[in-house]
């Protein structure tokens, strides 16, 4: 196993509060059946002048999301205490950049220069669950996929992640519908868990090494 060198969060509902963005209320002013994901079923919307109208609903929703977005419990201790033993941060997200930087400003102790990479959906051509997104992260963190552990609260998160050969974390909350299957490696009650994790995951293979050397 290679040492955790970096992490790679989602955003809604990971770094900040699950609960502010309304997806439910999305699709249902967008027509969007239940099981079919927003930005794929916008994607596919004809014609143009359909879709153009369906993104600035989602704008609108997503703006609103923002500025209601609270950093989550854990979230800002967790960004520094990675930031102090030099283990780098990125945040991979389905929504856009804007709403990141939104949101963070509600944030007392992080900001957007906190990440070394932050990849929307408007860098990928394939979101999450596709590991696009996750291996275009690695890259530009200058890690191997493997070095990269992925912590999200929603199921396209881990998928990205395993698929990508990252090492995943699943968080768990009481807005929690679906679990991953095939499991994350991890599943986690709060932020607050991640930095012992990585301690534990470092030390076991620092351990593996001395033993087989
Ligand atoms: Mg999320």
């Amino acid at each position: 196993m290679n040492t955790i060198r970096a992490v790679l969060f989602d955003f809604d509902g990971t770094l900040t509060l699950p609960g502010s963005i309304d997806f439910m209320g999305i699709k249902r002013s967008i027509r969007c059946p239940r099981d079919v994901t927003i930005l794929e079923f916008i994607g596919r919307l004809q014609p143009a002048s359909a879709r153009r109208r369906a993104w600035a609903i989602l704008h609108r929703f997503e703006d609103e999301a923002a500025r209601r977005s609270r950093p989550n419990e854990g979230a800002e201790d967790l960004v520094r205490c990675l930031k102090r033993r030099r283990i780098r941060r990125g945040i991979l997200t389905r929504n856009r950049r804007v709403s990141v930087a939104t949101a963070l400003k509600n944030f007392a102790q992080v900001r957007l220069a906190d990440f070394t990479v932050i990849i929307t959906r408007d860098h990928v051509e394939r979101p999450k669950p596709d590991p696009e997104g996750v291996l275009l992260a690695a890259r530009r963190l200058k890690v191997k996929p493997s070095e990269l552990l992925v912590v999200g609260d929603y199921i396209y998160d881990i998928e990205a992640g395993k698929s990508a050969g990252a090492r995943t974390v699943f968080l768990e909350s009481e807005f929690t519908t679906r679990r991953p299957a095939p499991p994350a490696d991890f599943s986690i009650r709060s932020l607050n868990e991640v930095a012992g994790l990585i301690d534990r995951l470092n030390r076991s293979r620092g351990k593996a090494h001395n033993a087989s050397g």
